[in-house]
């Protein structure tokens, strides 16, 4: 038998791809486990990522004219009570605040007291708390479209939790929209679900299917809701964002009129579109590699490390003098209008080179006495394997870094969509589906499943039984084969939608 590889990440992807994601999240510094249930500890590695997502995210929204605004964490039970269908939805994974105050119990300890006269919700998402407020601000046709954007963290006490893809607290932000007609809020949900697919995609380089969810995946209280999905490397799915049109559920629910230009007063129609720390998770689980996690240069936590080898003494300062020339030129470029960020790591530590590539940033630069004598730099880009590195002349580096990044964007993008487009399938044989999603040898999972484009009648029924037969879901209606028909692939009905089928996070 041929001697394995090492890895910097044990198990591999292959070998326990959900152990695989737990270890490389360790490994990379990004985030780890806090002793509250549920609940991460996003590390500055992890933090400085997130950030960079929101500075891309939040400068898309407001070029479309939305504008952010900051409401409560609590929310009374009686708001989130005015909407049925969305307090149904949310009733079972809500954190509940009832005291208002500690006291010494008898045994000493502190105990809650002074209960509350209405219970407050900690906000799990926030039509209703803001929903308040547009009533306020909304009279005349004049006022809107309103456009509203929150960041904040939402807390949903999930059963089953994983670190960034399902937490109980997680960051987000959540877009509250209100408008004269149903058709603007309708482009608007649109609007809101293509930026999403931009920030996917071109950012965080990871491809997206853009589609409807079915009405029993739809957000509660919401007459449609719009998705991205991503292929993970297990070839399941994530849904990465959601974007939903509300119709005049919760405008009724919150009492948001406004007087038309005929002087007719009216229900506004409104939306809501939202993106979390999952989509950390996403670009773990669509790039990341047996030796750790690739971060996408657009939005990496930083661009470079420089790592000078001074092995004798008398070198030092000479490579070290080298090593702050280069950072100081290369953070005076920018690469996609961030300032290039660079590290320099003069640690005297071996498997220092590995603790980088465990950790993602984009390029990796040694720097010893031979380097300067020869005016070069040693590079590695983590795009490719670790013994793929090259010298280049030190002036050529610092010209082509930006293109250097641009290609790794390009590479990680790339790869990605390859490996979707060869694990989906068009499936429209009932054997064949139940077999593509049934691992026939448990040795080689890996042979099995991923997308499959199938028909699909329309009918909870087919739906249910597939999810129940297979745990696999219906995850969108892709806005892009809207034209496909065929035979249903569970009861055989003629005409049906071609739609997503998989397993999913
Ligand atoms: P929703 O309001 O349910 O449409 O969710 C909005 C966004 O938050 C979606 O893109 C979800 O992927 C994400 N999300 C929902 N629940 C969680 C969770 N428990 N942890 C992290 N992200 C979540
Ligand atoms: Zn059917």
């Amino acid at each position: 038998m041929a001697k394995k590889a090492k890895t910097a990440i044990t198990p591999t992807r292959t070998e326990d791809y959900t152990e695989w994601y737990q270890q490389v999240v360790r490994a990379s510094d990004l985030a780890e486990r806090s002793p509250v249930r549920g609940c991460m500890v996003i590390r500055p590695w992890g933090y400085a990522l997130w950030e960079n997502i929101v500075r891309e995210l939040d400068d898309m929204f407001k070029a479309t004219g939305v504008k952010n605004a900051y409401f409560p964490l609590f929310i009374p039970l009686s708001f989130l009570e005015k909407e049925a269908e969305h307090v149904e939805g949310f009733a079972k994974e809500c954190a509940v605040v009832t005291h208002h105050r500690l006291e010494k119990g008898p045994e000493g300890g502190l105990v809650p007291a002074g209960s509350l006269n209405e219970p407050l919700v900690v906000r799990p998402t926030s039509e209703t708390i803001i929903g308040d407020s547009f009533s306020k601000w909304v009279s005349s046709y004049r006022d809107l479209p309103l456009l509203i954007n929150q960041w904040a963290n939402v807390v949903r006490w999930e059963m089953r939790t994983r670190i960034f893809l399902r937490t109980s607290e997680f960051l987000w932000q959540e877009g509250h929209t209100v408008h004269a007609t149903d058709k603007d809020a309708i482009e608007r949900t649109r609007l809101m679900l293509d930026v999403y697919a931009k920030l996917a995609e071109e950012y965080l380089a990871i491809p997206v299917i853009k589609g409807t969810k079915t009405p029993s995946e739809r957000f509660p209280g919401a007459l449609d809701t719009l998705c991205i999905e991503a292929m993970m490397q297990d070839r399941k799915a994530l849904q990465a964002g959601t974007s939903h049109f509300l119709g005049q559920n919760f405008a009724k629910a919150s009492d948001i009129k406004f007087h038309s230009a005929e002087g007719t007063e009216e229900y506004a129609w409104t939306t809501s579109w939202g993106a979390s720390t999952r989509l950390i998770g996403g670009l773990i689980m669509t790039h990341g590699d047996d030796d750790g996690i690739i971060l996408p240069p657009r939005v990496a936590s930083s661009h470079v490390v420089i790592m000078p080898i001074a092995k004798k003494p008398e070198d030092r300062s000479k490579v070290m003098e080298y090593t702050e020339t280069l950072a100081k030129e290369l953070r005076e470029k920018y690469y996609h209008h961030r300032r290039i960020q660079v590290e320099i790591d003069d640690r005297d530590v071996g498997g220092r080179g590995w603790d980088w590539i465990k950790k993602g940033i984009p390029v990796r630069v040694e720097i010893g006495p031979r380097d300067i004598a020869d005016n070069s730099v040693f590079i590695g880009t983590r795009d490719k394997e670790y013994k793929d590195r090259s010298s280049l002349k030190r002036d050529q580096f610092v010209a082509e870094i930006t293109n250097i990044l641009d290609e790794i964007q390009d590479t990680l993008f790339q790869r990605a969509l390859t490996f979707r487009e060869k694990n989906t399938i068009i499936i429209n044989d009932n054997k064949q589906f139940y077999e593509f999603f049934t691992p026939q040898n448990q040795d080689k999972p890996e042979i099995h499943g991923g997308f499959s484009l199938s028909p699909w009648c329309g009918s909870e029924e087919c739906e249910s039984k597939i999810k129940e037969d297979l745990s696999v879901t219906i995850r969108c209606i892709p806005f892009d084969n809207e034209a496909e028909k065929g035979n249903c692939i569970c009861c055989g009905k003629p005409d049906s939608k071609q739609v997503i089928f998989a397993k999913a996070y």
